[in-house]
């Protein structure tokens, strides 16, 4: 893999230019306000990860600059604690802080109602009683302009007697909403009188039933960015379209005008991101919970082994830019990789068992050979390995009749046990259905460390474990959950979930970890010699392992970069 030259580090994003720019013209007196506004209706995923890698790393770039949390908590019918909590723990753990600066979209509803009235009294307003289905018959469409609404003209005193009835809880759910007073004409379908409030006889989280009205989203969003004096606005490019109206509200009220900046949201291939998509997946049982390893969520991420080191690196790599694309997940992939292997500690474990008698090892004997513990790290030192003449190898690692490239273990050939000695099988012990069930070796005493002092040189070195000492495990394997780089690519008829992986996750219940994993907490990260890297799962909480493999060591994003260099 290439590392990006100095230059390169160092360019800046367009946002991040704009941000400098701002700086250099005091356009802002010298502040820089971002937030990262979720809508707690459903849990963060990589995604989420990088707006809000952005927003909390524009805010930590620059000298005095804040990030808010804002939870974005306008719609009471989604929206739950468990998703605030999530939130909360999922920002934090990815290593951002936002200091005091934790708020609510709910707390400003009463700002917001002022505001509402204000709109109201300068005639830019109006109470409208056209049900949801009239209304949207009278948007129009691209091709066709709107019709006013009968409503329209309402005088101002109609309007505040209405709006303040609708507020009181007079009217049913749906019978009537606020409405902003712009141009059913708009080639912009967003400026089409866009609905402010809508009656909601629903408890909220946090108001409870103190309100019966609700405000939209667009209405409900410049006003929390404005009252937070947030600087820059950062949000996807689905709002582009929606920018219009965010200014067209702040500058009727007069009120402190953040600039709203889109930038494209991120995509990743053989995942699905939308919060109700990965919805479906937990309520109709496709996947353990919002956190199961196979979910793109932070919390899936984070008990599949990823650290939060990985994901900022990816989100940096992945860059910020204006137009749509979608990310190879072998690049996140390569992230994880080039950080767990800095930081793992290397272990041995057999994940499909085969074993081993070593004939002329003496009975009963145990040694404690030294291994190293992170050949990337010299400050990780060693740990001691028993050997005894029973051990497991992996099942994959022989073969009866090996054919041409295959330079494991075979009857009469030599391989290195890692850290321990020259091996070769002398014989192989079937059952009766012909399955191996054991083999038999010879060991060369000389060759202990793993090297012949006659110089003679073996093709391959395996791992393996003590039988007598080897912990049991349980490890669950995962590929990606979806079998189609784009899970929406799909027939006629079907929807993303007809491209389900089956074989998303394999567990193996029989697996053997060296000894030293037996004090293993739940979230430890380790490589599995040869395997991959696999992290502890908080299932081990009773004394029995469980490992989840977070990544296997072989590295597409490395032979894609490499392939592509060749062209
Ligand atoms: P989803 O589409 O998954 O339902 P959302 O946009 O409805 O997500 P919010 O809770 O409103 O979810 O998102 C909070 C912030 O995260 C917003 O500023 C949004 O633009 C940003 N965000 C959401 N999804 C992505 C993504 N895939 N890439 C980058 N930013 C995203
Ligand atoms: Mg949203």
């Amino acid at each position: 893999m290439k590392t990006p030259s100095k230059e390169e580090n160092t360019k800046l994003d367009f946002i991040r230019q704009i941000v400098a720019e701002d700086l250099k013209t005091n356009k802002w007196d010298g502040r820089v306000v971002t937030r990262f506004p979720p809508e707690p209706n459903g849990y963060l995923h990589i995604g989420h990860a990088k707006s809000i890698c952005l927003n909390f790393g524009i805010a930590a770039e620059n000298k005095g600059g804040v990030c808010h949390l804002r939870f974005d908590d306008t719609n009471p019918i989604k929206e739950e604690q468990e998703y605030i909590d999530s939130i909360i723990e999922d920002v934090r753990w990815l290593g951002w802080d936002w200091a005091e600066h934790l708020y609510y979209g709910s707390d400003y509803f009463e700002q917001m109602y002022e505001y509402a009235v204000q709109l109201i009294k300068k005639g830019k307003a109006y109470v409208c009683d056209l049900t949801a289905e009239q209304t949207r018959e009278f948007r129009g469409t691209l091709t066709e302009q709107g019709k006013d609404s009968p409503y329209r003209d309402r005088s101002v005193e109609e309007n505040l007697d209405l709006f303040e009835r609708m507020e009181a809880g007079e009217f049913p759910d749906g019978s009537r909403t606020l409405r902003a007073k712009i141009d059913m004409s708009a080639p912009n379908l967003n400026m089409r009188d866009p609905v402010m409030y809508r009656i909601l006889h629903a408890a909220h989280p946090r108001t409870g039933d103190k309100w019966c009205i609700y405000p939209m989203y667009d209405w409900a969003h410049g006003l929390e960015d404005s009252i937070e004096k947030i600087t820059h606005s950062i949000c996807t490019l689905e709002f582009e379209n929606h920018r219009p109206l965010y200014d067209w509200f702040l500058d009727e009220l007069e009120a402190y005008h953040p600039q709203q900046i889109e930038f494209a949201r991120l995509n990743l291939t053989y995942t699905v991101m939308s919060k109700r998509k990965l919805l479906q997946l937990v309520q109709q049982g496709h996947v353990e919970g919002w956190g199961d390893p196979r979910m793109p969520t932070i919390c899936g991420l984070r008990r599949r082994g990823c650290s939060p080191k990985a994901i900022r690196e990816f989100c940096r790599r992945i860059g910020i830019n204006k137009f749509n694309s979608t990310v190879d997940i072998a690049l996140l992939e390569h992230c994880l990789r080039e950080d767990l292997n800095k930081t793992s500690p290397r272990v041995m474990a057999v994940l499909q068992p085969l074993k081993v008698i070593i004939d002329n090892y003496p009975e009963g004997k145990v040694e404690e050979l030294e291994a190293i513990n992170n050949p990337e790290d010299p400050n990780a030192g060693t740990r001691k390995v028993p050997f005894s003449g029973e051990l497991y190898i992996e099942r994959e690692d022989f073969m009866a009749e090996p054919p041409k490239k295959f330079y494991r273990l075979a009857p009469g050939r030599e391989v290195r046990l890692r850290y321990a000695y020259f091996v070769t099988c002398t014989d192989v012990i079937e059952d009766e259905n012909g399955n191996i069930v054991e083999l038999h070796c010879t060991y060369d005493p000389a060759t202990r460390g793993g090297d012949a002092p006659d110089g003679r040189k073996v093709k391959s070195t395996l791992h393996w474990v003590s039988a007598g000492h080897a912990i049991e495990a349980r490890v669950r394997l995962y590929d990606h959950l979806f079998t189609k780089e784009n899970p929406d690519d799909t027939a006629e008829g079907e929807d993303f979930k007809s491209n389900l992986n089956p074989n998303s996750r394999q567990i193996l219940i029989s697996c053997r970890v060296e000894p030293s994993l037996g004090r293993a907490e739940p979230g430890s990260r380790y490589q599995f010699e040869r395997l991959g890297y696999f992290c502890v799962d908080p299932d081990s909480a009773d004394g029995k392992l469980v490992f989840n493999r977070t990544v296997s060591l072989r590295d597409t994003w490395a032979r894609i970069k490499k392939a592509q260099k060749k062209k």
